[in-house]
């Protein structure tokens, strides 16, 4: 092990970023509390419009959570039984998860090898009667390719839901993503980019049809309280959450710099050590909501990582597909090797905003020396 003192090493390191922030967010959430307005209080909208500016879209409904997030985006896109879902295997549960709630099915087509997004070669040949949208994933922070998708889509008339739920800011060709299709989902989980003190999420679009119904969803399906036009859900954005999102936009692009800084660092110090680092695709800036290697040894060199007490992280370690839950309602099973290579390779290393270059030294060290047994 190298010769320093284990340095406090966290996947993400919450308690500190809010330190530095303390007094603006003690401030907000008091304000809140001496408010009363703890259910869409004035905080709620005024986060949606400074969200909705960020992102440059025309709408934003906060939710409850980014799983509340896509299942409302497709209810309002009137996605239910007998559907299909062109989508990523490899994701988070929540993108497959809200299909199959609905009653629709996932339709799986493999990954892009360097970026880990949906390959959008593969799309137009999925496309059945039944497909109802195609749902990529910006995995990582890292926007899908979303021109030949865009393409794919329009030509076949089909909406596109983009799950933006660990790239809040990304951008693909210098726009931000989730309003780059019909409707972005948005999750502020607080590990994400854009972290609540709890579960939250938005809808974003530029449609003002879907807007709407977004709008009425979270609230039971009305615009006016007891009159209920539409099925429903009991998913608002809280107060309390909207005005700690309020402040922590502000710094949302400074946050961006410090991962984007920290992962070159990485970058830098594993030079020759036979991993594969992030790939940024040209048409992307990437916000690393993680950094995450290719390893071929990946199971021994995070089993030493773990006998060193050196944080990480397998994102994911079964593909959708391949799950308990969902093997029976996916594709008939097709083969999914690009998607099934990066699921025994992938290895994410401790990144957020306070990492030093101490820490990342140590880190970068147990892992070359993993590399090496
Ligand atoms: C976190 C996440 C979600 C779900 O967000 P929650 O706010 O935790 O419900 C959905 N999709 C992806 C890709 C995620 O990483």
């Amino acid at each position: 092990m190298p010769k320093m003192n284990p340095p406090k090493l966290q996947m993400v390191d919450l308690v500190t970023q809010y330190q530095k922030i303390k007094p603006e967010i003690d401030e907000a959430v008091h304000r809140v509390l001496d408010s009363g307005q703890y259910i869409l209080g004035r905080e709620v909208g005024e986060f949606e419009a400074a969200a909705a500016s960020y992102l440059g879209t025309r709408y934003a409904v906060g939710c409850a959570s980014g799983t509340d997030a896509l299942l409302v985006a497709m209810m309002a896109l009137g996605i239910g039984p007998g559907d299909e879902v062109i989508t990523t295997p490899f994701t988070f549960v929540a993108t497959t998860e809200t299909i199959v709630f609905l009653g629709a099915k996932p339709l799986y087509v493999d990954i892009d090898p360097l970026t880990f997004n949906l390959n959008p070669g593969h799309i137009d040949a999925a496309i059945t009667r039944k497909t109802k949208a195609i749902l990529p994933v910006h995995l990582y922070g890292q926007s899908a390719d979303m021109d030949p998708i865009i393409e794919t889509a329009a030509k076949h008339g089909i909406p596109i839901i983009e799950d933006v739920a660990q790239a809040m800011g990304a951008e693909y060709k210098g726009k931000k993503v989730g309003g780059l299709g019909t409707v972005g989902c948005i999750s502020f989980f607080p590990s994400k980019n854009l972290g609540a003190f709890g579960d939250a999420g938005m809808v974003v679009t530029n449609d003002a049809e879907v807007a709407g119904k977004a709008r009425m969803i979270v609230v039971h399906g009305s615009k006016k309280r007891y009159y209920h036009e539409i099925l429903g859900v009991n998913s608002r954005l809280d107060t309390l959450q909207a005005a700690i999102l309020n402040v922590k936009l502000k710094h949302l692009e400074n946050w961006h710099e410090a991962r984007r800084s920290a992962a070159r660092t990485y970058n830098r110090l594993f030079e020759g050590a036979g991993v594969v680092t992030p790939y940024e695709a040209p048409y992307a800036r990437h916000i690393f909501h993680q950094y995450t290697l290719r390893v071929k040894s990946r199971d021994g060199v995070a089993q030493h990582l773990a006998a060193q007490k050196v944080p990480h992280a397998i994102y994911y370690p079964v593909p959708l597909h391949r799950q308990q839950a969902y093997v029976q309602v996916g594709s008939p099973q097709v083969s999914l090797p690009v998607t099934e290579q990066a699921a025994s390779e992938v290895l994410s290393l401790p990144m957020h905003t306070e990492l030093t270059e101490e820490q990342q030294q140590y880190i970068v060290a147990a892992v070359r020396e993993a590399l090496d047994r």
